[in-house]
């Protein structure tokens, strides 16, 4: 029989030998995440659950030098749950638990290994929903995978970003301190507010890729459920119309979830009985209005559509958002059977989808994907009144060497173009590191390797992340 890893001893004396992984098999499931990046394997798979052998695991990566990297669904499409030097991936799945509903306070406080899938499952029961509904990726994405990794998701049009609407996290600090933020920084306090006192301690963890702690919980705005829902979609003859449109309904901040595709393959792709249903159409973009009663709903939802209509919009009726909404994590998975994706989503001001629409179209033509039969998708998701997630990958069939070669070719020249052209990822990865790095600025890095050092001074915590090597 294999001889266990020297710390598999110690680790089993803290959550259990059941939750203890170094059976290479196994480590294999831990090594990559949804790209096809080169795989980065643990020494270790440890699966604490609960604060406390969370606290236990870090201080004894302390003492051994250990490197840790937090991990929930490891569903990130750019390398960013790989372990770069080993080490132990810390599994939160096992923290997973709605700790508490706030209905005073409209705030719910969970574990962070929960999946959006469960939360909101678990908070219909007791008639609400989180505000941000998290990634397409839901059924697998945590609240804090999403939380470390700026996540843009369902709900965004109204409430932005996974970060945004947090109130309180409970992080488990690289050398082994608890620290709770906004109000339940004072011990006789509940989780209510964000910015008390002094700075803000919250946003520092939002997009960390973990590298300044463990989240173990987190406390989040939630809402009741909407009595009605409303659903709209409106095709256009041109992009530049589109997007006007779009971005007069964003800006109200009224809709609760809007999705552009901003071209007639992209259109045709999603729905493929588009050619019949949709002539003439060159963009579309549906809307979510989401409230208290019908009256609310309906009187949302015709100011909106009268927004849309003045801007040049045709009614395309309610079945394709209400098809969206409902399916929310099933929506958009279905595409891997289109091949892999080399995704470069990144925010982006609304009003320049149709600049960054024309570029990504040029070059997939310059690499004649259409002729060789690739899939590519240019969409993107409201986030807050101004910007939006913008997505403008190909599809590709990994076991084609040929194709392969373009995607990544494409992904590469992508990259860089998103930083040139005065956009920013939010969620990156070891994919996207390296260009991070290059663009932004020389402060920015320095800023963040200061905190590194003053938090993490053995650089246990996802070292390699963000190319912080060494502390
Ligand atoms: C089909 C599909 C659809 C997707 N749709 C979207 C989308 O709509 N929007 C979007 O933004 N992304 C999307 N993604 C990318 C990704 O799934 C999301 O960003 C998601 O929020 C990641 O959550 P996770 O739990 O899988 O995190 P992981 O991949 O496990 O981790 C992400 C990062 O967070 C760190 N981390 C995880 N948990 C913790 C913790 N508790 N404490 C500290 N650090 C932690 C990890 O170290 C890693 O750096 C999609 C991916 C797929 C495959």
């Amino acid at each position: 029989m294999a001889e266990h890893h020297p710390l598999f001893k110690d680790l089993s004396g803290i959550v259990g030998e059941s939750n203890v992984i170094d059976d290479p098999v196994l480590l294999a499931a831990y090594s990559q995440d949804a790209s096809l990046l080169p795989p980065h394997y643990p020494e270790l798979v440890v699966r604490p659950g609960s604060v406390e052998e969370v606290v236990e695991v870090v201080k004894l990566a302390n003492r051994t030098k250990t490197p840790v990297i937090p991990t929930g669904g490891r569903a990130s499409m750019c390398g960013a749950s790989l372990p770069l030097k080993g080490g132990i991936t810390l599994d939160l799945t096992r923290l997973n638990r709605v700790v508490n509903v706030d209905e005073a306070n409209l705030k719910a406080t969970v574990e962070c290994g929960i999946t959006w899938g469960a939360l909101l499952y678990e908070l219909a029961k007791v008639g609400y929903e989180p505000c941000f509904k998290g990634p397409y990726s839901g059924h697998a994405a945590t609240v804090g995978g999403s939380i470390s990794s700026n996540t843009i998701g369902l709900g965004s049009a109204k409430w932005g970003q996974a970060g945004d609407t947090v109130v309180s996290l409970e992080v488990v600090l690289p050398t082994g301190e608890v620290l709770r933020t906004g109000t339940a920084a004072n011990p006789r306090a509940p989780p209510y507010l964000r910015y008390v006192v002094g700075p803000d301690l919250t946003g520092i963890f939002c997009g960390d890729h973990g590298i300044f702690g463990v989240k173990t919980k987190a406390t989040i705005k939630i809402q009741p459920l909407p009595k009605a829902i409303g659903y709209s979609s409106f095709g256009f003859s041109d992009l530049v119309s589109a997007v006007k449109a779009f971005w007069e309904i964003q800006r109200t901040q009224l809709a609760e979830d809007m999705v552009i595709l901003c071209d007639r393959k992209s259109i045709e792709q999603i729905l493929p009985e588009a050619p019949q249903v949709f002539e003439g159409v060159e963009a579309l973009f549906v809307f979510i209005v989401q409230a208290p009663d019908e009256g609310v709903c309906s009187a949302i939802k015709s100011y909106l559509d009268s927004l849309a209509i003045n801007c040049g919009g045709r009614d395309l009726g309610e079945m394709f958002p209400k098809t969206f909404w409902e399916s929310k994590y099933e929506m958009i998975t279905p595409l891997f059977e289109w091949g892999m994706w080399t995704a470069t989503c990144h925010a982006l001001p609304t009003l320049k989808i149709p600049e960054a629409t024309r570029e990504a179209i040029t070059l997939f033509k310059e690499y004649r994907v259409d002729e060789l039969g690739m899939n590519y998708i240019a969409t993107a998701m409201a986030c807050g009144s101004n910007a939006v997630s913008y997505v403008a990958h190909t599809y590709f069939d990994p076991s084609d060497p040929e194709k392969r070669k373009i995607a990544e070719e494409i992904w590469t020249r992508r990259k860089r173009r998103v930083f040139e052209y005065g956009a920013c990822p939010y969620w990156t990865g070891v994919g996207w590191y390296k260009e991070a790095v290059e663009y932004m600025s020389h402060e920015w890095h320095e800023a963040l390797k200061k905190l590194k050092r003053a938090l993490d001074p053995n650089n246990v915590m996802n070292p390699g992340a963000f190319e912080i090597w060494e502390v």
